[in-house]
């Protein structure tokens, strides 16, 4: 739910946070078959010997023996907050993407209406120059229609129409799966209306976190200024949107609250919601939104809406409109504005709160927006071009030999009775596979891409979306949908869905190759596929049941065992000081790590199981390496990443992935198995005094 642009709502979890997040200036091989080509760049390898630094000892830090070579290799380049190996692909993807783009965007009378709508928007997108020209003049009619709003009582219909572009003004309507019914989309009305990350970015009293604010202030000030308004009344602007964004913000949840599920679940109908909004008529907005007018609704935060409602009432008309004047600016300073305020935009929300130096090209923030905008359009020409078929086999046939595992290790849990047992193999004999891409994909031809009209191309792409994702109340549950394009460098477990899902982008040198043996290729794709299975276990995907309802299905002593052992990793990486000042958050971070340690453990045990059906040898040693230690080697290797100190900062305090350095050394720590193949032993600081253990 915190990953997806398109989607405000949504309970999934992915194995990294989305790459280069923080850093969009808005807050989102082997064998040829047909027309596909290997997609590897030369160079990059699952388990990787150059890489290694020999001169560190793998029992005091596993992290540094494994990624020092990577690290001289590759200096943080100065567009990156962070750059790591999943970035080392982010951008290969990227430059196959630009290829696509670049042939898609030359006029012609033989393109395909999807090739029409990639290339134009890629090339509408790019003609920076045409954007400065028309300046203000594309969103004008917006800035218009807030300018008109004299009454709350006009508010409602202005939401909802500014939500359908796009705007994250107060809150968000979208679809949801029912939690008590999974087989029922419902409406969920989620809390939002937030320009800083997340709530705590209003609250925390430390040096650091008022220095932040003020520096938004200013961002917000600039912001107003370019779009016409005199100095000081922007500067008094900017403090309106500031204290509007404090009051919705404490009323929100925390971002750790927000993982609990209990916590989200209010059902109700529109018509008991719509009382509880006194100020605000939700008839007048589900109207305008052409959302359904009855029946059941998630008041995800009803706090949050308490206070909505309070602060309707209270607060003046022109300070809405401020408000209102600055989600429109920021929705939309990116591409489809002049570069002034993309440039702004960048500067608070990528260097200043993210320390990345130099704005990315243009051509990656284009190629990333088409991704964003028409992801599955680009993401077949991407699958036919550079994902074979057996690529799909293969992960396939990886995922069944780690599911496989998982069926025998619930087996032999010595903490769980035979009764959750029987509840846990049902739920994991449920999981479905998906892998690649879509086996339908989307159809954009109600979507109109013109050529030289970047601002409205963005426009209507956030309509389309929109629209899309309304429609789905009251429908069927679609489980072949996707929440992530073919090309990401990512993969997500949706507990609700109850499926795993890993794109045909990350399916490829450096995580997984056909050309390496199953140590390096089970130690890393392997542990990632073992990382989203785990999430239908963790702290919060534990909650679910096989068909994706949130219902419990623990009996009372094994939920209280499964909790002593997670509190053992809350309180491991609680202690964990990530930057000066800063700890790790053990409870946000929680389903992750769980995830990391259980992933790991899976693909291990498959992998022992498939070198054992092959009669290998394991003292056989290759490029020096035992094939145990190859297996660690490729863990360790998937997490190479520099990062600079500011996203350090971000990331320990709003991510719920641990930085790559302790996904690396923290989870080996817990392993015994890891330093049996090291010989590592205690007091190694790569041996736990006191490890923890769920799955
Ligand atoms: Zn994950």
């Amino acid at each position: 739910m915190f990953y997806c642009a398109v989607s405000p709502f949504r309970f999934s979890v992915a194995v990294t946070a989305v790459l280069a997040a923080g850093l969009a200036s808005i807050p989102a091989l082997c064998q040829n078959a047909g027309a596909a080509v290997p997609s590897s760049a030369p160079g990059l390898r699952v388990f990787d010997p150059s890489l290694i630094d020999t001169t560190v000892d793998p029992c005091n830090n596993f992290y540094r023996y494994s990624c020092n070579g990577w690290f001289k290799r590759n200096p943080l380049p100065a567009d990156q907050a962070s750059y790591g190996r999943f970035t080392e692909l982010h951008e290969l993807n990227r430059l196959h993407l630009r290829q696509i783009l670049e042939q898609a965007a030359v006029p012609s009378s033989t393109r395909s209406a999807n090739e029409q709508k990639i290339g134009d928007e890629y090339a509408s997108c790019m003609d920076a120059e045409a954007v400065n020209k028309l300046g203000l003049a594309p969103i004008k009619p917006e800035l218009d229609r807030i300018a008109a709003l004299q009454s709350s009582s006009e508010l409602p219909a202005l939401l909802a129409h500014l939500h359908s572009i796009g705007v994250n003004a107060f809150f968000s309507l979208g679809s949801n799966q029912d939690f008590a019914d999974s087989s029922n989309m419902i409406s969920f009305y989620n809390a939002g209306g937030l320009g800083l990350p997340e709530r705590d970015y209003y609250t925390r009293t430390d040096a650091k976190s008022i220095e932040q604010r003020q520096q938004y202030v200013a961002l917000v000030s600039k912001m107003f200024t370019l779009a016409g308004e005199p100095g000081a009344q922007a500067a008094k602007d900017a403090e309106t949107v500031l204290a509007i964004e404090t009051r919705l913000a404490k009323a929100s949840l925390t971002i750790t609250e927000q993982r609990d599920p209990q916590n989200l679940n209010h059902p109700t109908d529109v018509a008991a919601f719509e009382k509880e909004l006194t100020h605000f008529s939700l008839a007048d907005y589900v109207a305008a939104a052409h959302a359904p007018a009855a029946g059941k609704v998630n008041d995800s935060e009803p706090s949050f809406f308490a206070e909505f409602n309070a602060l309707i009432a209270d607060t003046p008309i022109e300070q809405i409109r401020t408000y209102l004047r600055w989600h429109l600016l920021h929705a939309y300073a990116g591409t489809g504005l002049p570069e002034s305020f993309d440039h702004e935009s960048w500067n608070f929300y990528s260097h200043i709160l993210n320390g990345a130096e130099k704005q990315q090209e243009r051509w990656k923030r284009c190629t990333s927006r088409v991704d964003r905008e028409l992801g599955e359009a680009l993401g077949q020409a991407y699958v036919a071009k550079y994902f074979p078929p057996a690529e799909k086999q293969r992960t396939l046939e990886m995922t069944l030999a780690i599911e496989q595992a998982m069926d025998k290790d619930i087996d032999g849990l010595n903490w769980m009775s035979a009764a959750t047992k029987v509840k846990a193999k049902e739920k994991l004999h449920a999981v479905m596979n998906k892998i690649g891409y879509p086996d339908k994909w989307r159809d954009y031809s109600t979507l109109e891409i013109v050529r030289d009209d970047s601002l409205g191309n963005e426009m209507r792409a956030r309509a389309f979306e929109s629209a899309r994702d309304l429609a789905k109340i009251g429908k069927p549950v679609d489980k072949g949908e996707w929440e992530m394009t073919p090309p990401t460098v990512n993969a997500y477990y949706d507990p609700q869905m109850n499926n795993v899902n890993f794109p045909a982008g990350y399916l490829q040198p450096p995580f997984f190759s056909g050309l390496e043996g199953d140590a390096a290729n089970y130690g890393d794709m392997g542990s990632t596929i073992g990382h989203e299975l785990t999430h239908g276990f963790d702290d919060e995907g534990r909650q679910f049941d096989r068909d994706g309802n949130l219902r419990n299905w623990w009996t009372k002593k094994d939920e209280k065992k499964f909790t002593e052992r997670a509190e053992c990793m809350v309180k491991q990486y609680d202690a964990i000081e990530a930057v000066p000042g800063v700890h790790l958050n053990g409870k946000l971070t929680l389903g992750e790590n769980l995830a990391d340690l259980g992933g790991l453990w899976l693909a291990w045990l498959a992998w022992l199981d498939k070198a054992e059906a092959a009669h290998l040898d394991m003292a056989t040693k290759m490029d020096g390496y035992t094939p145990d230690q190859r297996f660690w080697i490729a863990y360790a290797q998937q997490w190479c990443t520099q990062t600079r100190p500011e996203q350090l900062r971000s990331q320990a305090q709003g991510d719920p992935h641990a930085p790559d350095e302790y996904r690396t050394n923290t989870v080996l720590q817990d392993l015994p198995e890891f330093a049996k193949s090291f010989s590592c032993r205690k007091p190694a600081a790569m041996v736990s005094p006191k490890p923890c253990r769920v799955w």
